[in-house]
């Protein structure tokens, strides 16, 4: 297995590095670094996040830890047998994943949540290694459409045919991607992403994981 992960102090992009650095005098007792990936090394299934939030996993080192978007990501991957242990939104709560794994397409915080162009094309070489060094992946699924378009990116894919929608399959060699909404607290509550909505996502993950496996025994 290849993970890289970039350093803590990482200085690819000034701009994240000076709001971090912000955030280090304001907030000594933060995390305040490239959040690293989590989850089971083994995984079948990639989740691909967007970046960092300043309250979430900026805050405690955890993707989707510690804000409203880890509350849904979590109970849903539960449901779906991919959780050990109970989430609490803390790193130290003791939760693992079994057969998943969460990367983030930009691992710094950006100031109100907004990576730019230039900040997601220098941050997508940790993604993709961290994608590429995956044994056993089978699924991606990317939340939102920055997520969706470092994704298709890191694998060479061709954007103009490979369109994020809610629920959209792209197939890759051996690979399927399954595009859903963020789960951020603004598309839960303004109804763009239900609970439901965001599971069948997941069960469409489950059967394409399934179908895979099929044709590859036969
Ligand atoms: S966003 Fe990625 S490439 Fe940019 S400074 Fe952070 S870790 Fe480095």
């Amino acid at each position: 297995m290849r993970l890289t992960e970039p350093s803590r102090d990482c200085s690819r992009c000034p701009r994240l590095v000076g709001f971090r650095e912000e955030q280090r005098v304001a907030h000594p007792d933060w995390f305040n670094a490239p959040v690293p990936a989590f989850g089971d090394p083994d995984a079948w299934l990639a989740i691909v996040g967007l970046a960092p939030g300043l309250h979430g996993a900026n805050r405690t080192g955890r993707p989707f830890t510690g804000d409203s978007a880890g509350d849904l990501l979590f109970e849903t991957l539960g449901k779906f047998g991919l959780t050990r242990g109970r989430y609490d939104g803390r790193p130290d709560d003791g939760l693992t994943l079994s057969g998943a794994i969460i990367v983030n397409a930009v691992r710094c915080l950006p100031p109100r949540n907004k990576p730019s162009p230039q900040e997601i094309r220098e941050c997508r070489p940790f993604l993709k290694d961290a994608l590429e060094g995956l044994p056993n992946l089978s699924v991606i699924v990317a939340l939102g459409q920055i997520a969706h378009q470092s994704t298709v990116k890191a694998f060479d894919g061709n954007l103009a045919s490979m369109r994020f929608a809610h629920c959209a399959e792209h197939g890759f060699p051996g690979l399927t991607l399954i595009d859903s909404y963020h789960c951020s607290r603004y598309n839960q509550n303004t109804g763009r992403l239900t609970a439901l909505m965001f599971e069948s996502v997941f069960a469409r993950a489950v059967a394409c994981r399934d179908q895979a496996a099929r044709a590859a025994s036969i």
